[in-house]
Formats: structure tokens, C-alpha cells, sequence
């Protein structure tokens, strides 16, 4: 979101030079730069120790393919924080360790995605409400099974060097 208001005074903004930002908009009142703001998500392959990763289907984000646990980083919380808490509360499924692989901006909805690798202990899952259905795959297969092009997509690539590494 790029501000023509100030958020904290509503004075209109104006453009001013801001050393190597160059010329953006600014509040003279409260006298600061209003820098552009977008939500900052993370995403997750959530792996077990034989590499096989857990994917969810949520209809609302996609009827036909299969998606990754994603989540908004909250106020005051670490990305891998974040990843941790997603997955617990997604999957139900105990978390081991969280490895940061890599940062993606989502232009399209105007969004930051942090990437990560969560180990998870394998067993039931004990689904969220907001999770129609979830499954294993090996790393090759979970490519497959998501979509052409997506962010998890290239996130699962990215993992793989990890992933097949057991
Ligand atoms: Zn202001």
C-alpha cells in the first residue's frame, strides 16, 4: 500500500526527496516518510525426516491443486516464529526445527512471503478449520501437485537440495 494520507495524522501527503529513496511521499506535519506497507506472510514445505512433504487443500484459495501452510506474520513475532505456529496450528502436527530457505515478493497481491523449511515429527494430522484436507508426497511429486509457476511451487524447488539430502 503506498499512502496519499498519512496514516497516523491524515494529512495529505506530499512528495519529498528522501536521500537514496528519492522523491516519496511524506508527511509534513508529523514530519516523516510514509514508506509503502504490505503484509508480510510465511510460507511453508513441511517436511518429515524422510523428506516428504506435507501439502493442504484449502478451497477457497484453490479447488483443484493443492497448496502450502501460509499465514500472516503477527505484530511482534519472528518470521520463523511465525512458520512454527502456522504449521501447529494447520497440520496439528508437532514441529522440530524451522530453516529460513528463501523470500519471495508476491506482486500480484502486493505481499512479502518468507520461505521456510519445517521439520515436522510425521503421525495424524489434526487439521484447522480453515484446512479442507492435507497429504504426504515425495519432494518430486509435491512439485506436481501444486500449482504451475505458484510461489510454493518454486519454494519446494528450493527445498529440494535439503529435502534429498536424508
Ligand atoms: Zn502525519
Amino acid at each position: 500500500m503506498r499512502f496519499d494520507y498519512c496514516p497516523k495524522c491524515g494529512t495529505k501527503a506530499v512528495l519529498h526527496e528522501i536521500g537514496d529513496e528519492g522523491n516519496m511521499p511524506y508527511c509534513e506535519t508529523c514530519q516523516r516518510p510514509l514508506f509503502d506497507l504490505f503484509p508480510v506472510c510465511v510460507l511453508c514445505v513441511a517436511a518429515d525426516e524422510k523428506g516428504c512433504v506435507a501439502l493442504i487443500r484449502q478451497s477457497y484459495v484453490n479447488s483443484s491443486k493443492f497448496v502450502g501452510v501460509a499465514g500472516y506474520v503477527k505484530s511482534g513475532e519472528s518470521g520463523e516464529d511465525a512458520a512454527f505456529r502456522e504449521v501447529g496450528e494447520e497440520l496439528g502436527l508437532g514441529v522440530q526445527s524451522v530453516t529460513t530457505i528463501k523470500t519471495y515478493p508476491y506482486e500480484k497481491k502486493d505481499m512479502l512471503m518468507l520461505g521456510f523449511l519445517v521439520r515436522v515429527e510425521r503421525g495424524d494430522f489434526h487439521l484447522s478449520g480453515e484446512v479442507d484436507g492435507a497429504c504426504w508426497f515425495t519432494p518430486a511429486d509435491a512439485v506436481k501437485a501444486v500449482r504451475e509457476g505458484s510461489i510454493i511451487q518454486q519454494l519446494i524447488i528450493d527445498c529440494m537440495p535439503l529435502l534429498e539430502k536424508q
